[in-house]
This record gives C-alpha cells, sequence and structure tokens, in this order.
C-alpha cells in the first residue's frame, strides 16, 4: 500500500475508493508544494521531491488536506495538524539566498515602521504577473511583489506590509481550507495610513496595465 492509500483509509476508514489512488514524487515544483488531480479512474497526487525526505506521518497529513479539498468532505487528523505545523516552522529555517536591492529598502521602510523593525527578512523576488501583485510562500519563506509596482513607492510598500503580515500571522488552518486574512490580519492591514484610498489605486494599477498588454 502507498502513502498515498494509507492516508485515504486512515482519513476515511468507512468509505471504499473504487480509483485507483497514484502518488509520484517530481523535481519540477518549488519547495514544498504539490498537487492533486482526478479523473474516472484514477486520483493522482504530484508531490515536490523534497517531500521524498519528509516523516511519512507528515505526508499522510499533506495527502490528506489535498483529499479533503479535491473530495469536499470534511474531516479532520492529527496527521493535518502535523503537516500544517511543519509548513509554518519551514519559514524559519528557509535558506535566505534571494533579494534584489529596491524591494530591500521597501522591506526596511515596512519593518520599521510596522514591526519595531523586529521581522527577519525573508527572501524577496520580483514577479512579471499583473494579476497577482504579491504573493507570500510559507515554505519558502518568500515573498513576491510584481514588476509593475516598481513605479510607485507607496504601493509597493503597501503590498510589501499586507505579504509581511503573512508572515507574522501565518494562517489559521480549517477543515479542508486556510484562513489566510482573518480578522487579525485585516485590523492589522487597515493600520497602513489610508489604506482605503491605496486599495482604489491598486485596482487602477492593475487596469492600467491590462489595458497596455491588450494593444500588444
Ligand atoms: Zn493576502
Amino acid at each position: 500500500m502507498n502513502l498515498l492509500e494509507q492516508a485515504y483509509q486512515e482519513l476515511y476508514p468507512e468509505r471504499k475508493e473504487n480509483r485507483e489512488l497514484i502518488l509520484s514524487y517530481s523535481g519540477r515544483f518549488r519547495g514544498y508544494n504539490a498537487n492533486i488531480r482526478m479523473n474516472w479512474g484514477t486520483i493522482t497526487i504530484n508531490a515536490s521531491r523534497k517531500w521524498r525526505g519528509v516523516s511519512p506521518d507528515i505526508q499522510k497529513g499533506l495527502y490528506q488536506e489535498l483529499l479533503v479539498r479535491l473530495l469536499k468532505v470534511r474531516k479532520h487528523s492529527i496527521n493535518i495538524d502535523l503537516y500544517h505545523n511543519f509548513i509554518k516552522s519551514l519559514s524559519n529555517v528557509a535558506p535566505k539566498t534571494q533579494t534584489h536591492p529596491i524591494l530591500e529598502l521597501s522591506f526596511e521602510r515596512v519593518n520599521r515602521q510596522f514591526f519595531n523593525g523586529m521581522l527577519e527578512q525573508p527572501n524577496l523576488r520580483i514577479g512579471a504577473g499583473v494579476n497577482r501583485l504579491g504573493t507570500y510562500e510559507y515554505a519558502t519563506d518568500t515573498v513576491m511583489l510584481s514588476r509593475i509596482l516598481f513605479e510607485n513607492t507607496e504601493l509597493m510598500d503597501y503590498v510589501m506590509y499586507h505579504e509581511l503580515l503573512h508572515k507574522k500571522h501565518q494562517y489559521i488552518a480549517k477543515p479542508g481550507r486556510q484562513l489566510h486574512h482573518g480578522k487579525s490580519f485585516k485590523e492589522a492591514e487597515r493600520r497602513f495610513p489610508d489604506s482605503e484610498r491605496l486599495e482604489l489605486e491598486l485596482n487602477k494599477l492593475v487596469r492600467k496595465h491590462k489595458r497596455t498588454s491588450w494593444f500588444w
């Protein structure tokens, strides 16, 4: 029995799965990413090769989390807790290898103004997208900001602040989903001066860039 089959059976002892459960590891994922897909005869999980070196109990938690999301049958387990604790702890030990001088200045301004300079610098990198202005990835402790923010320092700092709040607040795990923007997160976010105006300006900035790309 592979680990995915074990994870399934322990999570849903009362269910009988007719599809074949396939688990494969791949080198094309960033960090500890993984995905799940289903078709007529199979449920397949592809996971980053890095998972091979992780304790089977934690791996099972990942597979159970993905199964809950796919099958929408809400269940909870100790393994799922272990998995979330593992992901959250990774940000503390993730190697810091990526940075960028302009993003570093933004990080330093925001850290000084809102975190008393107490936040440790995460990996910082630039993204090319328009739809995602910023992301924070727990497993690699990485803030990504879109290149289009480089034309407006205030907006850059505002998005940097949002992503750093993710680093600070982390997330709350609920069955089958994760709460990333909880009450305390939103309260903290509003501490940024003029946040309502900045939200509008962010929308404008995105619209502008979408429009220019139509003419390509
Ligand atoms: Zn967010």
